[in-house]
């Protein structure tokens, strides 16, 4: 196998007329499964939905094929609507006619539409390749089965802009080439049938619906180009973690959920981010609804670790007397908060990490965990405990918007319009990570 080695920028590439991914090995951390993939295989499945009851699916020349028999009905040389619901593992489909629907024929999941003709129509939505449904209780889960380059085509309006500067974009799309495909190896390993949800939980996607000239343009620019670990007989994607405003400098997997990942071993400085609309902020709020919006968090995902049996009672009608920061990582992230509570008599310690704090006021009052709080009332800031009565109030004053590692989205806009490059763009946010071509 023969290999080129460039430097572009600060960053080695590798490229190789073959794909390198072949024998690609285990990552090292505890979390990690055994990593095996054929390198031809790159199509990701993005998971559109999994709560709908009924899902119409339209397109020309339509084809279904059906569980292990994989049996098959077709509708030839012209356009087609088909009605999907879905129970217990069957799912009941229709075909929409004009004088009325055909009589369901019960199918075993999971049913996959084709169409030759390259588009197939769902929610509204032009989707490429394939859709495959399954049947999840009473509702249906639909997957569409896509060329992972193309998946990337319709990812960029919705994820970013293609207006913003190529080598920018082209940045962000290698980040989310690696980060679908880290994901993609990791789901064959662990069996699932499906790689990334087309929601905020993994990467935005819309189908085709946003593609574009430029998005497709910055796509081509770093077709198949991604961040990794390891050798180059062994490269391994990094999960390719990227965020909308880091607030000044990013953070480590491990200060944000608990365990660190593989090529973050550095969390950097960035000094571009400033113009960004949520560089800064600041959320005042009064001891009640910080009270209630706790418990409705803990109702729902269960107390925080170390609370007292009565904390139902204490955040929904005790007094707020005090909240501070008790511990902050080196980026200045907060990692716990400490509440303290008057529930009759009694003064109750509610202590809380920074993440799970913003998850349960809601992350996007509360954007980052790169935040201070104050204690004020009448818009008067008073150091220390916030007095009695109706109108005490704390704000959090915070910067940036996100969870902060990887990838500063408006950093890397920034950049590129500066004029950097997108190998060194990736190399300031990725340091530990090296770019290959892998196919
Ligand atoms: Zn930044």
């Amino acid at each position: 196998m023969r290999r080129r080695i460039l430097q572009l920028s600060q960053l080695t590439i590798v490229l190789s007329g073959i794909c390198l991914c072949s024998s690609v090995h285990a990552l090292t951390t505890p979390h990690s499964k055994i990593i095996s993939a054929s390198s031809n295989n790159k199509t990701v499945r993005v998971r559109l939905t999994e709560t709908i009851a009924r899902a119409e699916v339209r397109g020309f020349d339509l084809s279904l094929l059906a569980g292990p028999t994989r049996k098959y009905s077709t509708s030839k040389d012209k356009m087609s609507r088909w009605e999907f619901r879905c129970s217990n593992g069957k799912v009941r489909a229709l075909q929409l006619l004009e004088k009325g629907a055909s009589a369901a024929i019960e199918l075993p999941e999971p049913v996959t539409i084709h169409t030759p003709a390259g588009f197939l129509s769902f929610g509204g939505k032009p989707y490429r390749n394939e859709l495959r449904i399954y049947s999840k209780g009473s509702t249906c889960e639909v997957i569409n089965e896509v060329d992972l380059e193309k998946y990337l085509d319709g990812l960029v309006n919705s994820e970013f802009s293609a207006r913003w500067n190529e080598d920018a974009i082209a940045a962000q799309v290698v980040a989310a080439r690696t980060y679908a495909y880290y994901q993609m190896l990791q789901a064959r390993a662990a069996n699932r049938h499906y790689d990334v949800d087309a929601t905020i939980k993994d990467q935005v996607y819309d189908g085709s619906i946003r593609e574009d000239f430029r998005s497709s343009r910055a796509v081509e620019k770093s077709h198949g180009i991604v961040l990794t670990l390891g050798t180059a007989n062994a490269p391994v994607p990094l999960k390719a973690f990227y965020h909308s405003t880091c607030g000044g400098h990013t953070e480590l997997p491990q200060n944000v959920w608990g365990n660190p990942h593989p090529g973050f071993k550095r969390a950097v400085r960035c000094e571009f981010c400033n113009r960004s609309p949520v560089y800064s902020w600041d959320v005042p709020m009064n001891g009640k609804e910080i009270g209630q919006a706790l418990k409705a968090g803990a109702l729902k995902g269960g107390a925080f670790p170390g609370w007292p049996k009565n904390w139902k009672q204490t955040l929904q009608k005790g007094q707020l007397l005090d909240l501070r920061i008790a511990h902050i990582t080196p980026q200045g992230r907060v990692l716990r908060l400490r509440t303290l509570w008057a529930d009759g008599p009694n003064a109750v310690e509610l202590t809380i990490s920074g993440s799970r704090f913003r998850e349960w006021i809601g992350s996007t009052r509360i954007k980052s965990a790169l935040f201070q709080v104050s204690a004020e009332r009448a818009g008067k800031r008073l150091a220390g405990v916030a007095p009695p009565g109706n109108k005490r109030e704390w704000h959090f004053r915070g910067r940036g918007n996100g969870h902060g590692v990887g990838m500063c989205q408006w950093g890397a806009k920034v950049m590129g319009e500066k004029g950097y490059t997108m190998g060194a763009i990736l190399k300031l946010y990725y340091p530990d990570a090296i770019l290959r071509r892998l196919w």
